[in-house]
């Protein structure tokens, strides 16, 4: 508490990310992380750089990086924003098109717990509506008095997706604010919605390079949307950040975005293996919601999941477990590798 602060930021309850402790031989499930390195051709894009190319600002524009996007979403390049992860991309986002509205934004219930937070930091009035029981989204809620709808495809931390068909109805009702469909997870299985950005310029579909790209610690996100949204998006970025990408994360995402075999042949191994951990852990007991993102959300009847995580936590597991009392049965255990996966499946079989 300060004197000298905004009464608006006295107001701010911050967004506290999945912690990133260093414990040795950690099992991190808990960021939705890939568990899996990039395409090598990230790295050797990376070091090719060189004092000369270091020395100078970034492309403020970003030229080559929104070509790359424009030809692997089937888009122009006036229809592909891109920024410092897509928690930049939807700030940005939020002040372009929802801060100053007199409707309120809407939101699910249970999601991705940085729409509440902006919703303070820009001062946008927001209602969120519930999932159904099975913790589905009712899209169909949505067609009501709003200053605008955004939500992840598939949701976060449910991992349950909706289909294209009912996002599809969602806009041919609702064309007269911006929707934001938030594909930070969709590569894991979900039908992009940009397919729909022709049909309908009100649509934004944000994704990012941290979770199937395997790149979180590169910053890179971006979106997808008619031109007029894409300008709205450059007018707020220039007027707060005219450098949205440094160098390293320019060519970074360009050199990943050149090797789709990879990643293809990537999303294929951690979809195989989201099938293979929700078996494991019915076959201990829990009910896991039906995931198509790079994590599983599961509880167990008879044990609280509070204590579950923290004592996978003393075995060097790491896992998330929200408060909200709504899912606070629940365990969000993102995908690892192999031998991470076994070793959580016979860490709990000791512990249920
Ligand atoms: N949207 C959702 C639903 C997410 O879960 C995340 C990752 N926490 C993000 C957006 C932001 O990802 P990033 O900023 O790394 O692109």
């Amino acid at each position: 508490m300060s004197r000298y602060w905004s009464p608006q930021v006295h107001q701010l309850s911050p967004y506290i990310p999945g912690e990133q402790p260093r414990i040795p031989n950690l099992i991190k499930l808990n960021t939705n992380e890939s568990p899996y390195g990039p395409s090598p051709r990230v790295m050797e894009a990376i070091q090719a750089a060189n004092n000369e190319t270091l020395r100078l600002y970034p492309d403020p524009q970003a030229t080559a990086l929104k070509a790359a996007l424009a030809q692997y979403a089937g888009l122009s390049a006036e229809e592909v924003f891109v920024g410092n992860g897509s928690d930049e991309v939807l700030a940005l986002a939020f002040q372009a098109f929802f801060q100053g509205r007199t409707e309120p934004l809407l939101f699910p219930e249970i999601t991705y717990s940085f729409y509440p937070v902006y919703c303070q930091l820009y001062q946008v009035a927001y209602k969120m509506l519930p999932l159904r029981t099975d913790f589905t989204l009712p899209l169909t809620d949505y067609q009501q008095p709003n200053g605008g709808i955004i939500f992840p495809n598939p949701n976060a931390p449910t991992g349950i997706a909706v289909s294209l068909a009912e996002i599809s109805r969602l806009l041919e009702h609702n064309q007269d604010s911006v929707v934001i469909v938030d594909e930070a997870y969709v590569d894991f299985g979900t039908e992009s919605a940009a397919s729909l950005i022709q049909r309908f310029p009100n649509l934004l579909v944000t994704q990012t390079f941290s979770k199937s790209w395997a790149l979180a610690g590169l910053r890179v996100g971006f979106a997808l949307g008619h031109p007029d949204l894409i300008e709205a998006l450059n007018r707020v970025k220039d007027s707060f950040n005219s450098y949205p990408l440094d160098r390293l994360a320019l060519v970074g995402a360009q050199a990943a975005l050149e090797d789709l075999p990879y990643y293809q042949a990537l999303n294929q191994k951690i979809i195989a293996s989201r099938e293979q951990l929700s078996q494991d852990l019915t076959a201990l007991g829990f009910e896991v919601l039906p995931s198509k993102a790079n994590f599983v959300f599961a509880r167990h009847p008879h044990h609280s999941a509070a204590d579950l995580a923290d004592q996978l936590r003393q075995n060097a597991i790491l896992v998330r477990h929200f408060k909200h009392p709504k899912i606070d049965q629940f365990l969000r255990i993102t995908l690892g590798n192999e031998e991470q996966n076994q070793k959580l499946i016979k860490t709990l079989a000791h512990l249920v």
